[in-house]
């Protein structure tokens, strides 16, 4: 579904992603890993667009987003994202947050965006949150209206940067619950995580980034539990 080849990246003249390839199949859960500063957040911006890419293609199924002719807005509908915090338009209810853009953005009436979005706000166990405001919500479940929120619309491909690190541990499990429950759905999901335990048991492909380069890419069982490459060991030997 998603196609990246030969992309690159730089700020100023300072290389931050140099000439990635990647694959996300549909329904496939790919988690990107890597140090801070390594790149996996500029990688998912450049994917969304909110980064003009220097050199290289990325495909979302037959279309290319990197086409300079292509609106950037209308690329963008295809796919939902969702940052480590801040997500949601603090002034707005849960359910306005939700309705925002299937209603401005893609013309839904009301009435059918609201009842799509308590349908998923049930699903992710904030039925009784839909009238509320974000700051009166835990972190987590601001997090899981947040995944509702870029759910609305319908998209393709789901991006997730880091959406549990700003989270207490304890509410980092129901959050991943539902990034493990989108898979079994068949959502296709391209997410940085530091959470390893769940990229072992959720992820169909990891990928770990070094300074911009995809030092290892491979099952989640290759990279975790058999890395190649001596750089994903001293990686991982830290990061557990
Ligand atoms: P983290 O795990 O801390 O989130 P990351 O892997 O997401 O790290 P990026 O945020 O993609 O890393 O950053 C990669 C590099 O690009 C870093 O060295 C960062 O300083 C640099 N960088 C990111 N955004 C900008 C920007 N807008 N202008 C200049 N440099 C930037
Ligand atoms: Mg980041």
């Amino acid at each position: 579904l998603l196609r990246i080849r030969g992309l690159r990246k730089q700020y100023g003249s300072r290389p931050v992603l140099r000439s990635i390839d990647l694959d996300v199949a549909e329904h496939q859960v790919v988690c990107l890993i890597g140090g801070s500063g390594s790149g996996k957040s500029t990688l998912l911006r450049c994917v969304d667009l909110l980064e003009v890419v220097d050199d290289g293609t990325v495909h979302l199924g037959d279309s290319e987003l990197t086409d300079p002719r292509l609106d950037p807005d209308v690329a963008r509908r295809r796919i939902g994202i969702v940052f480590q915090a801040y997500n949601l338009f603090p002034h707005l209810s849960v359910l306005d947050n939700i309705t925002l853009a299937p209603r401005q953005v893609h013309g839904v009436p009301r009435k059918q965006a609201e009842a799509r979005a308590l349908e998923l706000l049930d699903r992710l166990g904030l039925a009784d949150k839909a009238r509320e405001h974000p700051d009166r919500l835990s972190g987590g479940q601001q997090q899981r209206a947040a995944i509702a929120r870029a759910l609305a619309t319908e998209p393709e491909l789901l991006l997730f940067d880091e959406i549990t690190s700003a989270l207490d541990p304890e509410l980092v499990g129901e959050v991943l619950d539902v990034v493990a429950d989108l898979k079994q759905r068949g959502l296709t999901i391209l997410m940085a995580t530091h959470e390893m335990d769940f990229a072992r048991h959720v992820a169909d492909r990891v990928c770990f980034l070094e300074d911009g380069v995809i030092v290892e890419q491979g099952t989640a069982e290759q990279v975790l539990t058999a890395p190649r490459e001596a750089a994903t060991r001293r990686f991982l030997a830290r990061a557990l």
